[in-house]
């Protein structure tokens, strides 16, 4: 029997523990997926919008991996500083496949990026995703402005979710807390930030057009930025997906005058260079504008706009964090690889693998990970007839919890899942996140017999 371990049971884990089940070339496979939290799903359950319930029903499809008898969930379980190391994970199995996603986000290294009222977007994702670890809050209070820098698709999800109306948000999911804040929020206007061009913008057609289509709220683009795309004036060029970003641009650069509640202007060609401050809160953010270099990139022109804004959301992408024992590129933030094969000092470390955003980086959509799960699986699968001749434990679990490791095991998540439905009807509401460690950890000790 081969056994593995999967550490991380977001997209690209629970695809792992799939690819595995699906080959026939193993009989016998068992596969333990570990996550620090007691809750599985990644960025399925802490990063896909509230209110993009139709992705989130992803979870379905994640969940039947994680029921198969030939898998077992481990949640809580610490692997690194602080808990198993790496080292003792590998001897429990005879694979260890990383699937640890990107933990932390880019920083823009300019003065007044940590003033107050400046936060990465992934802090605000994690507050309204009900992320155990948030402990931030007051986001939006007393906010009229906000800028979101950057003009990527985490950038779209977190603008949607500031111009939302508490009634499109009260079905969702989201914690309490951050549904009374939001729905209490006096935020009009949102400005996203490119530092390039229309065209070269990161988001996805599907997810630009979801912004036009919120009640009471108008979309606005500046008609002169989107002109000095050269994109614009020449869209053959253009790969399809930015052809038609362009054209629902387009679109929105000649609509009538704005007349919705909240309005969101996309702008472009803005570098940021300054966040300043207010009363010792930040009040604005100072870009220099730039225009085309004709490689696809952009110059400045040492001229500058302020936009004023009491919320700063920097959303310019996450990035790997390195795990204890595990070799890591600080460069690229991905530990090194050979198709999933982790690389020690260039050469393979047998029984050793990654794969998701720790392999390739934090790009991609969810699907993406499929593939991408498949090629280390592959792998692994080949060095399979080496990696069972290794004596390991019969059972890695009771190894696991000889070692003072005591996992949520999937009747404690599926105790969670149970107290998020009554938390959400004694509110009136449907499913309702728990917000923290404690009550989390509380419900899943209810598991029963
Ligand atoms: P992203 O797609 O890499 O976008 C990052 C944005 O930040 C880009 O516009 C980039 O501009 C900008 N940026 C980077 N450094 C900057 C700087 N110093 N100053 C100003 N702007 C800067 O990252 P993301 O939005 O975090 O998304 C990560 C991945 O998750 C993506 O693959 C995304 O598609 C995926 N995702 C998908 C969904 C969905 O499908 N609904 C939702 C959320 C996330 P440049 O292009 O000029 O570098």
């Amino acid at each position: 029997m081969l056994t593995v371990a999967v550490v991380g049971s977001g997209p690209s884990g629970v695809y792992t523990a799939q690819s595995l089940l699906q080959q026939r070339l193993v009989p016998e496979v068992r596969v333990d997926v570990l996550d620090r939290l007691p809750c599985p799903y990644g960025l399925v359950r802490y990063g896909v919008a509230p209110d993009h319930e139709k992705i989130k029903s992803l979870q379905n499809n994640l969940r039947t991996v994680l029921e198969d008898e030939r898998v077992r969930f481990l949640g809580g379980v610490q692997v690194g500083p602080g808990g198993l190391p790496a080292a003792r994970l590998r001897e429990l199995y005879h694979a260890v496949v990383y699937c640890v996603g990107a933990a932390t986000d880019r920083h823009l290294g300019i003065p007044g990026e940590e003033l107050p009222g400046s936060w990465s977007a992934t802090e605000f994702v994690s507050w309204y995703s009900a992320h155990p670890d948030s402990t931030a809050d007051g986001f939006v209070t007393g906010a009229r402005r906000a800028v979101v820098i950057g003009v990527g698709n985490v950038a779209v999800d977190v603008t949607r979710m500031l111009a939302r109306g508490s009634t499109e948000l009260s079905p969702t999911d989201m914690p309490h807390a951050a549904l009374t804040a939001l729905a209490a929020s006096e935020i009009t206007e949102i400005h996203m930030v490119g530092r390039r061009g229309p065209s070269q913008a990161r988001f996805t057609t599907k997810e630009l057009r979801e912004l036009g289509a919120m009640p009471d709220v108008d979309v606005t683009v500046d008609p002169r930025e989107l002109a000095l795309d050269p994109g614009y004036t020449d869209p053959s060029a253009l790969p399809a997906a930015s052809r038609r970003n362009v054209e629902v641009m387009r679109a929105w650069a000649v609509a009538p005058p704005a007349t919705g509640r909240r309005r969101i202007g996309l702008r472009f060609f803005l570098r940021p260079v300054e966040l300043l401050a207010v009363d010792g809160r930040v009040g604005a953010v100072r870009f220099e504008r730039t225009v085309p270099d004709g490689h696809g990139g952009v110059t400045g022109t040492g001229r500058y706009e302020t936009i004023e804004a009491q919320l700063v959301l920097r959303s310019v992408g996450y990035r790997g964090v390195p795990l204890e024992g595990l070799p890591f590129d600080a460069v690229r933030g991905t530990v090194p690889h050979l198709a999933g094969r982790v690389l020690r000092d260039g050469a393979v470390a047998p029984g050793e693998y990654v794969a998701g955003w720790i392999k390739r980086g934090p790009t991609g959509v969810i699907g993406t990970n499929r593939p991408c799960a498949k090629e280390t699986v592959t792998s692994l699968i080949e060095d399979a007839p080496a990696l069972v001749r290794r004596d390991v434990p019969g059972d890695p679990l009771a190894a696991l919890r000889a070692a003072g490791v005591s996992p949520v095991e999937w009747a404690g998540w599926r105790a969670i899942e149970r107290a998020e439905a009554e938390l959400g009807a004694s509110l009136g509401r449907g499913v309702v996140k728990l917000p923290d460690w404690t009550s989390l950890l509380a419900a899943a000790r209810t598991e029963g017999p």
